[in-house]
């Protein structure tokens, strides 16, 4: 129960099959979501209500394309696990969890362009990569290729420049959700990141899944978001304070390695798009806004690499990551799969 885009318009998933929605009319005899994502939330409803009567042409779920065209990407850290985890890692003689952690949703603006619908392998990165013990940068393949696992939300409906969008306005501009791996490697980041963030570490490459699943149809998977202590600032307060239960998996050559879940996230979805927009920058129909890995208390609940092999094992040539989503009212969000590639040049 979601939408992509096909060769000849927009789909609807319908279990193992895509259903050309083409005959619907305009909106939908479409390359990309992108005009029905504008079209608002009451066309959404009508969208969807149409979509599951609609009695068109199945054709096997692999032919979906990248489903819109993605404006901006932001990506966020949302987890207070991963945060702790990767703090303990990167900063080991400082406390994890950095100051502003939990005064507001830390993120970073990412690369529209290299944003991949599922299917496509990634190539491994080349970049400056400096161990602790090394004098001196090298430059060459990352030898800490990593995936992230996290969900992400797609915005329908842009904003004015200069007009911040208030936490109560969240469903009113944006669509739905898909699956994000955000392929990361380590050691180009852990050298570059400092003062200014992820750059080549993060900006190679980021699959999404080839299938939106409406706000709308999740309603019934919400559940109170975990307890913000402080409690946030007013622009971050009030009307957000739910998360989705969606069970999470990733596998790792077939093999599952993680099962986690979503509602563990710290910063909701509504505080996320609060935040990015408190400043006034505008939203933009098709910006992708990641959560930033998902990691659970538990072990066997981590969202990378990194995490669940402490350091010791990356992604090798060869291998393929599948992420999976299952919302707690049934609905299964599209997967993620993608598999590596050895480095060019
Ligand atoms: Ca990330």
């Amino acid at each position: 129960m979601s939408f992509g885009a096909g060769e000849s318009g927009l789909l609807w998933r319908d279990g193992d099959e895509a259903v050309d929605l083409a005959g619907l009319g305009d909106v939908f005899a479409q390359p990309t979501l992108n005009a029905l994502l504008a079209s608002g939330p009451a066309a959404w409803k009508d969208a969807i209500a149409a979509a599951r009567d609609h009695d068109g042409p199945r054709a096997p779920l692999a032919g979906a394309r990248l489903p819109f065209t993605v404006a901006d990407y932001v990506d966020f850290y949302s987890s207070l696990e991963h945060a702790t985890n990767l703090g303990r890692m990167f900063r080991p003689d400082q406390e994890p969890l950095l100051p502003n952690w939990r005064w507001l949703p830390v993120g970073y603006h990412g690369r529209a362009g290299s944003v991949v619908v599922s299917g496509t392998d990634v190539v491994r990165p080349l970049g400056q990569r400096k161990a602790p013990d090394e004098g001196a940068p090298t430059f060459g393949p990352s030898r800490r290729l990593d995936f992230e696992l996290e969900l992400g939300f797609v915005v329908g409906v842009g904003s004015e420049l200069g007009e911040p969008v208030p936490v109560e306005d969240f469903a009113r501009h944006v669509f739905g959700v898909v699956l994000v791996n955000d392929w990361s490697a380590r050691d180009i980041q852990a050298w570059e990141y400092q003062p200014l963030g992820p750059f080549l570490g993060k900006s190679f490459q980021t699959s999404i899944s080839a299938w939106v699943t409406p706000l709308a149809l999740l309603e019934e998977a919400r559940v109170e978001a975990p307890q913000q202590d402080p409690p946030p600032l007013s622009h971050l307060h009030g009307g957000g304070n739910w998360g989705l239960d969606v069970a999470l998996e990733v596998e790792l050559n077939g093999e599952t390695i993680s099962r986690g879940n979503a509602r563990t996230l710290y910063w909701t979805m509504p505080q996320q798009l609060a935040h990015a927009t408190s400043n006034g920058a505008p939203l933009r129909t098709g910006d992708l806004m990641a959560s930033g890995t998902i990691s659970g208390a538990e072990p066997g609940t981590e969202g990378s690499m990194i995490e669940l092999f402490h350091g010791e094992r990356f992604l090798a040539d060869g291998d393929e990551i599948a992420l999976r989503g299952r919302a707690a009212n049934g609905i299964e969000l599209g997967e993620v799969r993608g598999r590596v590639l050895p480095a060019r040049g």
